[in-house]
């Protein structure tokens, strides 16, 4: 399996550094940002498997983020940690009201707030359903991968979204502008073809293990798993 991805957003830079550090160190993958308008610009691109998240942040604070990453519901499964300063009693119960997963308070020891990371990862990877498979195929949730016949595939994001959305619902036909709204959301102003040529993408992408029957088109509709996949 490939290594977790986990975003950090902290603005003081010493922090960050020891954070990009001490979790990197641990084998998972780290990106680090400095502030909220950043991280929701770099979830627009790949939700990581754990988000750690400042509470004190400039302009918009952790607690907000929070609750932005939660009402996106290409987000709001991610698992979230906050760090807070020590004695913020009533902001710990705010943050947990936000969908906040846990909370570590600084001044932090890197071994336990590894500990703590390895622990919600592990609660998360446990819950059942990060598993969505067909016959031959298989896309899991929390590592963010798709094994096809045995082979791991790379899939961007908008692909792999359009996948995990027809995996979920195996029986649905979706008509274009559901797709547009549950893909890539109802704020972005894009063409319907455009979910053609994304379609289209991921068909390629699953050509060479032919598979690209997969997404079925649905004339007059959309599109929709080809069901002769679903008995798996
Ligand atoms: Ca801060």
């Amino acid at each position: 399996m490939t290594s977790h991805h986990i975003l950090v957003v902290e603005d003081e830079q010493e922090i960050r550094e020891l954070l990009q550090y001490s979790i990197g160190r641990s084998g998972y993958t780290v990106s680090v940002v400095p502030d909220a308008e950043s991280a929701l610009v770099q979830l627009q691109n790949e939700a990581p498997d754990l988000i750690l998240i400042d509470w004190m942040l400039p302009r918009m604070n952790g607690i907000e983020l929070a609750r932005r990453i939660r009402h996106d519901q290409y987000t709001k499964d991610i698992p979230l940690i906050m760090l807070t300063a020590r004695g913020e009693e009533v902001d710990k119960l705010k943050s947990f009201d936000a969908g906040v997963d846990d909370y570590v308070t600084k001044p932090f020891s890197p071994r336990e707030l590894n500990a703590r990371i390895k622990a919600l990862l592990r609660r998360v990877g446990d819950l059942e359903g990060s598993q969505l498979s067909v016959e031959g195929l298989s896309l899991d949730t929390v590592a963010h991968s798709v094994c096809v016949k045995g082979d791991y595939i790379h899939l961007r994001p908008t692909e792999y979204r359009l996948l995990e959305l027809f995996l979920r619902h195996p029986k649905r036909a979706f008509h274009r502008s559901q797709l547009l709204d549950l893909v890539w959301g109802r704020s972005v102003f894009v063409d319907e073809r455009t979910v053609d040529v994304h379609v289209l993408r991921l068909r390629k992408a699953l050509h060479e293990y032919e598979m690209d029957t997969l997404v079925q088109t649905v004339h007059g509709v959309g599109y929709r798993l080809n069901p002769a996949f679903a008995s798996a």
